[in-house]
């Protein structure tokens, strides 16, 4: 595929934190282009927001009905963000008004069959003759007016437009002009990024200066929606001192700004939580502002990461967020060697959750190389871009493909895309509007990230999170993220087990839902020191879950302290579990004179490990005091030197402290509760012992009622939805050799695979369509179950039961 400009364009400057674009021309539906300007020379606010938002009602009405693309024929009664599910973006740079070829990329939209486009519109600079003071024009903008050009070619071509804004930095020069609207430390500097001086979200910025612009481009435009690249401000890790901080912080809270980072401070956690209401009053505020100018239709959507830990560094309220947007515009462009392709489809299935299922959920997707180290005029190695993409379609996201500036000289990657999206758009039925089908949830608690992670979040709350994740992709275990609060918005009949990854801070009304569950016969499997804490990460003086467990923590534990936590959780130590009972002279191995008679059997949960008396740990565990229920599985040896050799022997080979604990009662669910941290062990070390023992937990705890088996060798993410009248499964193959070292270059297939899918009761079991291969397999359906085998995936296979 060749690039009609490549003989004409000059060499790239690209500048490193710009995304999108695209353009063309004609149409003409400028309206009203005067007026921001009257709004400049005297006319009232209120005057201009009545004028703008009647023009830009009118016009989206006639937009709206421009916009076709492909959508099932009731969509035409769907606002366009449920409509628009393929999108594409060229991340303009500087340079790019003099060189954007917009015929060819208006070829690269058809190609993709995308529906919408973001398009850099303002913020750092302007990508349109803005009129607007300080708001700086691109540097070779010139005469263009690049963001018209394109937008007026998007909706000739019947697709929606996103105008892209970036409020996170402004220059000098726009510093000097206005200091007092910029974050600034304790002593007054400005806090500054990316070489940028970062505006403060409680100064006139953001009520002025950023609401003008959006106004500007509503008007003269007619844009679909805003995204706004980094729209938060400054991040949770610093405190911003200036003086409009100062004054809200005192009327809202009643209290100075806290002096520093101090969680037992009662300042500094109030200013924790005013920090996430402040950035929601910048969401909802955007919001008004942007479908006052641009209609009810017009929304503003920021831009956001895909984990509820990562974006509460940015104090973003994950779940809030989601409530109260009806598209959710994701930017987690790549994958990361420690948490795999698998964590897209996670991310899909955790913002899904809380969204809701049938809103649309697009992902920015870089085509450059993006993973460590990031390149990015390089073109990804297809494999790699391509996985990332079936991973998040399979967890739920519609593709969204990511260039940076217009003009590329590594062509390759504008291929990338095109076969996958129309195969997207081929198969559309199947891959929206459907339901997760899954019995074991994952809760995830972003309060708990802050108050008991902290600043250890990562380890605290994001790894045993991870280190789930993957026990249960190896495991082939269907599961979904469920937000703390959410747990009994799912009734029982939909979870047979919750699981808490260390989510150490737990309400009382929280650990009450969780009570419930369990009494009403689910499944519990704890890690670490799950409800240990209240909400504000102060320890109790038992878990509060502690009957549940069958263990009590005495006075005197290590982990009632916060720094203590921290250091177990960063050392890896020379340390191992003790497998109960004992299997010594079962086996084969040497012996040290006569064997004890071995007594009792083993407890499921350790299945596979009849070989062994021990497993590598590398933790730290500390006394418990267990209920007669209680039945300790593995306990503690602790640690002794790994060399010399001559030191490496058990100094204490037997303890009874305990590393995991089952704990059954007639009438309610099981609960298992592993103090010894193989959740964050797993992700960290990647051993398979540990990944085995948390799968094991899983179907003992969920009484092995699982909705899904699938039997072949190779690692297979499983994604299982309903849709009314039939089962659509997501196979993803993810073992090529790059899997855990980016990137993926080459595919390798795997197969056949047996699969045992659970029928309910409108899907009959007597159809089945191979949606990527198209071969035909035979299907048969026998007591509520239907089983096929699929010969052979080479990068995914989507299986609809019907
Ligand atoms: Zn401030």
């Amino acid at each position: 595929m060749t690039h009609p400009n490549v003989d004409r364009c000059p060499a790239f400057i690209f500048w490193l934190f710009f995304r999108c674009g695209d353009q063309i021309d004609i149409s003409s539906e400028i309206v009203n282009t005067d007026l921001p300007r009257r709004l400049f020379e005297g006319e009232t606010r209120r005057d201009f927001l009545k004028t703008s938002a009647a023009a830009a009602v009118a016009l989206a009405g006639a937009k709206l009905a421009n916009f076709a693309s492909g959508a099932p024929a009731e969509a035409g009664k769907q606002p366009w963000y449920r409509r628009a599910v393929r999108w594409g973006q060229t991340n303009i740079n500087e340079m790019d008004p003099t060189r954007y070829d917009i015929p060819w990329w208006r070829e690269e939209w058809k190609r993709t069959r995308t529906q919408g486009v973001v398009i850099n519109a303002g913020g750092i600079v302007a990508y349109y003759p803005t009129q607007v003071p300080m708001h700086r024009r691109a540097k070779f903008l010139g005469d263009h007016d690049l963001f018209g050009d394109l937008t007026r070619a998007a909706h000739s071509d019947g697709l929606a437009v996103f105008a892209r804004m970036d409020s996170s930095g402004a220059n000098e020069d726009f510093y000097h002009a206005h200091p007092d609207w910029f974050s600034a430390d304790a002593e007054g500097r400005p806090y500054r990024a990316r070489d940028l001086y970062v505006p403060c979200i409680n100064g006139p910025y953001y009520a002025e200066h950023i609401a003008t612009i959006l106004r500007e481009i509503s008007a003269r435009y007619q844009p679909e929606g805003f995204t706004d690249n980094l729209w938060s401000g400054l991040e949770r890790n610093r405190i911003c001192y200036c003086a409009n901080c100062a004054k809200k912080f005192r009327a809202q809270a009643g209290r100075d700004l806290p002096s520093r980072k101090d969680w037992q401070d009662p300042g500094y956690r109030a200013w924790i939580e005013w920090g996430y209401a402040c950035r929601l009053e910048v969401w909802d505020e955007s919001n008004r502002i942007a479908r006052a100018a641009g209609g009810p239709d017009c929304v503003w959507v920021g831009m956001n990461g895909g984990s509820p830990y990562g974006e509460a560094q940015e104090f973003r309220d994950f779940k809030k967020i989601c409530q109260r947007s009806e598209i959710i515009m994701l930017d987690d462009q790549r994958r990361m060697n420690a948490t795999g392709f698998q964590r897209n489809g996670e991310v899909g299935k955790l913002v899904h959750g809380v969204l809701d299922w049938d809103k649309v959920l697009p992902e920015s997707m870089a085509m450059y190389q993006t993973t460590d180290p990031t390149f990015r005029l390089a073109a990804k190695p297809e494999p790699e871009a391509r996985l990332w993409m079936i991973e998040s379609i399979a967890g739920g996201i519609q593709p969204w493909w990511h260039y940076l500036g217009a003009y590329g000289e590594d062509r390759r990657y504008y291929r990338t895309p095109v076969e996958l999206c129309q195969w997207h758009a081929a198969n559309e039925a199947y891959l929206v509007h459907r339901r997760p089908v899954a019995n074991v949830g994952v809760v995830w608690s972003q309060r708990s990230g802050d108050f008991f992670g902290r600043d250890d979040w990562s380890a605290q709350a994001a790894l045993p999170a991870d280190g789930f994740l993957q026990a249960l992709v190896h495991a082939r275990i269907p599961y979904l993220p469920v937000e703390v609060d959410d747990i009994e918005r799912y009734d029982s009949v939909q979870f047979r087990l919750l699981i808490l990854p260390n989510i150490g801070a737990l309400s009382d009304p929280q650990v009450a839902s969780v009570r419930r569950f369990v009494e009403g016969g689910g499944g519990l499997l704890a890690t670490g020191f799950s409800s240990l804490c209240d909400e504000w990460g102060d320890p109790r003086p038992d878990f509060a879950l502690a009957d549940l467990f069958g263990a009590h923590l005495p006075a005197a534990h290590g982990g009632r302290k916060e720094e203590t936590r921290r250091r177990w959780a960063a050392e890896t130590l020379h340390s191992y579990l003790r497998l109960s009972p004992e299997l010594r002279g079962r086996v084969d191995g040497p012996h040290i004179g006569a064997e004890p008679p071995i007594r009792g059997e083993r407890h499921p949960a350790l299945d596979g490990f009849a070989e062994t008396d021990i497993l590598a740990f590398g933790g730290t565990l500390e006394p418990l005091t267990l209920d007669p229920s209680a039945q300790a599985l593995a306990t503690f040896i602790p640690s002794f030197p790994v060399s010399p050799p001559e030191d490496d022997w058990m100094r204490t080979p037997k303890t009874d402290i305990p590393g995991l604990i089952v704990n059954e009662k007639a009438g309610r669910g099981r609960v298992a509760f592993l103090p010894a941290d193989l959740d964050r062990r797993f992700a960290r070390d990647n051993l398979p012992d540990h990944g085995r023992i948390l799968a094991n937990l899983v179907r003992w705890a969920s009484r092995d009622e699982l909705p899904l088996s699938v039997e072949g060798p190779g690692l297979i993410d499983c994604h299982l939805y309903h849709q009314p009248g039939r089962m659509v499964l997501h196979l993803v193959n993810l073992t090529s050799a790059g899997t855990w070292r980016a990137p993926v270059d080459e595919l390798i297939p795997v197969g056949p695979f047996q699969v045992r899918v659970r029928l309910p009761s409108d899907v009959p079991g007597k159809n089945l369509r191979l949606l990527v291969s198209g071969r035909q397999v035979p299907i048969a359906a026998q007591g509520g179950w239907a089983r096929f085998d699929v010969p052979s995936i080479l990068d995914h296979e989507v299986i609809a039961i019907s």
